[in-house]
This record gives structure tokens, C-alpha cells and sequence, in this order.
């Protein structure tokens, strides 16, 4: 990988302020020839991509086609499909005050922006804020991580290749080459990666009070109903754990089980732990690799320090960045383990009581990017969901949620702020502007009572016409309960009447 020279960076920026100010990227069927040629730079180069992945992050073809390429193509065609739609001039809600007014939003582009990615799905998590930005018709600058290299030279190289020059540029490089770009104003800035660098990004952001997004991460809880099928709750845990070596914002970070069915659950974790690897993980072909050695020492050192029994794993080889699938029992809440975002194939699982001790065990913590639950009961679903904070909540599944169709994602709290998919991630790339276009000859029959001299009959004209005021206390309070009494009354007055 060829990191961009430093003294091009703020070149690059003036040519696609230039290619913004151009116009092209109002039009929203060249926005659409670009997502469309930006779905066949996917589609077109799939062993590519495959390849790239294995090479970065030693990752299963089934898994780079199956969670990745698929997922990118399909996202940027849902996009490609829908832009007319989305961009498309609303009207404002009709409301009497307004309408001569013919108040309308349009959508329009915010500028040139700056897309941060990290290195765990170097080309799903480059291409949604892409082709959204795209969508909404800005001009971008794309900055892949430098722990995905094989994955960064092929974007760089790619949309070079596919995509309009003035319209999106690749930045390769690191800490130095962010750094050079936060010094810059841009229109927006996307940043998806971890909590420490979102601060660095805001605080650059902050200075020219650029508008910004962050995709962060956490700790992702999940939480057992004793009642619920613990087999399947298992299975679909550890395949989450296991996706991509744990490397995945919405993996699962650790399991609280209540202890009535601890044991089993262990016993059932073990058996499907058997099934996914019958030779052993190591010899494995469905299990990633750690992304660099820095993390595979990381992981290494939380096995080491933790307090926890391990019951399956806890094997590292640092040449080939492998660590296996490891279970640990009962780790101290206090452990580096139960402390930061594990983001590799490491699961805790940790024993209360019931639901309420695993509520309060979550709320004493960071909000995470998701909470799972495994329950068939409504009422256990709605403690958690009615009682906890998230940026999303899932239950019965595990990472699927991310493609939901029109389904949000994004964080809250430490696990971020923002959304970046689909039409959530168009509007982000839009300002939405408000226009009115008033008629002159209004002034003739009302508006002329606005001007100046202002008199006391022009003051209540005015005020009558305009005003929407909630009504008075006193007369709220008694007609609240007046119609009922009051008709009560007079019917009984005319039953009486009639009567005697
Ligand atoms: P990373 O190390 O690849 O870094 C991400 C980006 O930040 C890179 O482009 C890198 O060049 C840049 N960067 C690193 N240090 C910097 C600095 N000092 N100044 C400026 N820029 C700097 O990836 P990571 O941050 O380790 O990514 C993993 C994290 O991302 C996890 O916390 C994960 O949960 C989160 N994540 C979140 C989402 C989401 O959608 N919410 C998706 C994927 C990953």
C-alpha cells in the first residue's frame, strides 16, 4: 500500500470542492450513474475482493462473500434504486397559516465530506457511507484504514478505475495522513472506528463546527430467559462470536445466563463448539485471523489476566495472528476482559441471578451498539428492551439486524451518534432546506397589516388570525369535565320534567 503524499492531501480536497461546485453532482441521474458504476466496482472484482480480505484479515471465502461482498452489493443497489426517491423536493405538511407560502424541503448535498473506516469490513464500511454521500451529492474523500492494506490499494485502485475523479478520491495512509486531513474544513466527516480516535475526530471537528458522525463500538451484552431453547441460543452465539474472529461492532461480547442453567448452557457451548470445529479451530478454514499483531497481543493479554475459568480455548499463535475460540467462566466484572470492547473471538460468560441483576449489571455501564436477548417471552423481551439503553436491541439473532431492510443503525452514548444506512444515511449527507415562495398581491387583502405604523386594531387582526394558543387553564379544567356533568344535569332536568 502507497500512502498518499501529505502535501496532496489539502490538493485533493480543492479538486472535489471544484468537482462540487461544478454542479455535476446535482444531478441526480449522474449521482446514479456513479452508484451504479460504484456497484459494478464491487461486483465485477468479487475474487479481488475475496482475496483482499483473506489477505488482511485471513478470512473465509464463504464468509468474505457471504457477510461482506453480497451485503455491499446489495446495499449500494437498494441506494441505486431509491435516490430519485429520496431526493425528491417534499412538501411541507399543509397547515392554513403556511400554505400561500407553498413551504417545500428540498435536499440538498452539504458539500465535500471525509469518510473514516476501520479495517474490520474494509469494503462494506467504505462503500455505505460512500455511496450515501454519493447519493446525496457530495464529493468525498475515502480513508481506509492501513490495518486492511491489501483492501485500501484495491479501493484506492478501484475507484480510480470506476468512478469520477472529481467526484471521489482514496487517501491511504495513517494516524499521520488522518491527521493532515482533520486540519482541513470539511462539509461532513463520518467516522467509524473506535471511542479513543472518535475523540481526536471531534475535537478536529469542533474547530471548524463541522457537522460529524460517529459509528463507535462497545460491550454487547447478551441476556438469557432460563426458559428459552439454550441449543439454539448457543449455537447462533458462538457462530457471532465466531464470525470474522469476533472483529464485528454488533459481535456479542459477553453472555449473562441465569444460574439455574448455567451448567447447560456451558455444555451445550462446548458440543456446538465441537460441531463448527470437528479438527480443532487451529486447522480450521472457517475462522479468521486477528487483524495485526498489536490485537492478537491485546487478546493474548486479556486471556492471560483473566480471573475466569477457561473451559474451552485460550490457544495464540502470534506469527500467524490466530487465537482460538475461547470460553471463560466467570470472569471478575472488574477484569480487563469485562472492561473494554473485546473485538476478537473471546466470550464471557458470566452467571446472575435473573433479568433484573443482568439490567442492572448493563445499565452501570457504557449504553452498548446493541443488546441481545433469548427469550420467547413478550413480557421478558419488553423488561429489557422498556428498561435499558441501546443503539439497537435484537432478540432471538445476532448480527442480522445490520441488514434489516429500513431498519436504523447507529449508537448511542459511547457506541456513537448518527446514521449511516440506507435513507437514514442520505438524510445524513443532506441538508434539508427549508424554501417558501410567497405571492405579492397577499400584501393588497391581509399582509399590509403587519407594517409599520403598527395600531392596536392591526395587533388583533393579527393575532387572531395567526395565533394556535393552548387554551386557558381555567376553561381547559372545566371543560374537561364539564360536558359530561353538564349534560348528566340536563337530562335529568327533562327526564324530571317529563315525569312529574
Ligand atoms: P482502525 O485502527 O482501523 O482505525 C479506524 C480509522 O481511524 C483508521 O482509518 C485509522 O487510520 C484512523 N486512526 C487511527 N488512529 C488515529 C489517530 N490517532 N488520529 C486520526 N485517525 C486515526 O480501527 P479501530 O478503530 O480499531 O476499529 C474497530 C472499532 O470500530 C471497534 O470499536 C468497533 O466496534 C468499531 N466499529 C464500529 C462500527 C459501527 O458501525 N458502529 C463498525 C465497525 C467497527
Amino acid at each position: 500500500m502507497q500512502y498518499t503524499p501529505l502535501e496532496d492531501i489539502p490538493r485533493i480536497r480543492e479538486a472535489l470542492r471544484d468537482g462540487f461546485r461544478s454542479g455535476k453532482t446535482k444531478i441526480v441521474a449522474f449521482r446514479k450513474e456513479q452508484l451504479r458504476q460504484l456497484g459494478y466496482m464491487v461486483q465485477e472484482n468479487k475474487q479481488a475482493w475475496l482475496d483482499a480480505f483473506k489477505a488482511d484479515l485471513g478470512r473465509p471465502y464463504f464468509e468474505g462473500e457471504i457477510h461482506e461482498f453480497i451485503a455491499t452489493v446489495t446495499a449500494i443497489k437498494d441506494t441505486y434504486k431509491s435516490v430519485e426517491k429520496w431526493a425528491k423536493t417534499e412538501n411541507a405538511p399543509f397547515d392554513i397559516s403556511s400554505f400561500s407560502m407553498h413551504p417545500k424541503i428540498r435536499k440538498e448535498p452539504k458539500g465535500t465530506v471525509l469518510i473514516i473506516v476501520p479495517f474490520n469490513y474494509p469494503l462494506f464500511l467504505s462503500i455505505t457511507p460512500l455511496m450515501a454521500a454519493i447519493a446525496a451529492g457530495n464529493t468525498a474523500v475515502l480513508k481506509p484504514s492501513e490495518h486492511a492494506p491489501t483492501c485500501a490499494a484495491l479501493l484506492h485502485d478501484l475507484i480510480g478505475k470506476y468512478l469520477d475523479h472529481d467526484v471521489v478520491r482514496v487517501v491511504q495512509g495513517g494516524v499521520e495522513e488522518t491527521t493532515k486531513l482533520l486540519e482541513l474544513q470539511w462539509d461532513h466527516i463520518s467516522y467509524t472506528g473506535n471511542p479513543r480516535v472518535a475523540r481526536i475526530v471531534s475535537a478536529a471537528a469542533a474547530k471548524h463546527l463541522t457537522p460529524i458522525t460517529l459509528e463507535l463500538g462497545g460491550k454487547n451484552p447478551v441476556i438469557i430467559d432460563p426458559r428459552c431453547d439454550l441449543e439454539t441460543a448457543a449455537r447462533r452465539i458462538l457462530w457471532a462470536k465466531c464470525a470474522n474472529a469476533g472483529q464485528i461492532c454488533v459481535a456479542p461480547d459477553y453472555v449473562l445466563v441465569p444460574r439455574e442453567v448455567q451448567g447447560k448452557f456451558i455444555q451445550m457451548l462446548k458440543k456446538i463448539h465441537e460441531e463448527f470445529f470437528p479438527d480443532g479451530p487451529a486447522k480450521s478454514d472457517s475462522l479468521s485471523r486477528i487483524v495485526s499483531a498489536a490485537h492478537t497481543q491485546r487478546l493474548a493479554s486479556l486471556i492471560q489476566q483473566t480471573k475466569g475459568e477457561i473451559v474451552f480455548g485460550g490457544d495464540i499463535d502470534m506469527e500467524s495472528r490466530y487465537v482460538s475460540p475461547t470460553l471463560v467462566l466467570n470472569p471478575s466484572p472488574g477484569e480487563p476482559l469485562m472492561k473494554e470492547e473485546i473485538f476478537g473471538p473471546i466470550l464471557p460468560v458470566l452467571p446472575v441471578n435473573d433479568v433484573d441483576e443482568a439490567i442492572e449489571f448493563i445499565n452501570a455501564r457504557d449504553h452498548p451498539l446493541v443488546i441481545y436477548v433469548f427469550s420467547d417471552s413478550s413480557d421478558f423481551q419488553a423488561t429489557v428492551v422498556d428498561n435499558t439503553q441501546s443503539g439497537a436491541f435484537a432478540c432471538n439473532e445476532l448480527l442480522f439486524h445490520v441488514a434489516a431492510y429500513g431498519l436504523p443503525l447507529g449508537g448511542t452514548g459511547l457506541s456513537g451518534h448518527g446514521l449511516i444506512r440506507g435513507k437514514f444515511g442520505f438524510d445524513t449527507f443532506s441538508h434539508f432546506r427549508g424554501c417558501v415562495n410567497q405571492a405579492g398581491w397577499l400584501d393588497k387583502v391581509l399582509l399590509w397589516r403587519r407594517y409599520a405604523p403598527y395600531t392596536e386594531s392591526n395587533r388583533r387582526f393579527l393575532a387572531r388570525a395567526t395565533a394556535d394558543l393552548f387554551p386557558e387553564r381555567e376553561r381547559r379544567e372545566w371543560s374537561l369535565w364539564s360536558l359530561p356533568v353538564v349534560g348528566t344535569i340536563v337530562t335529568l332536568a327533562a327526564a324530571g320534567a317529563l315525569l312529574f
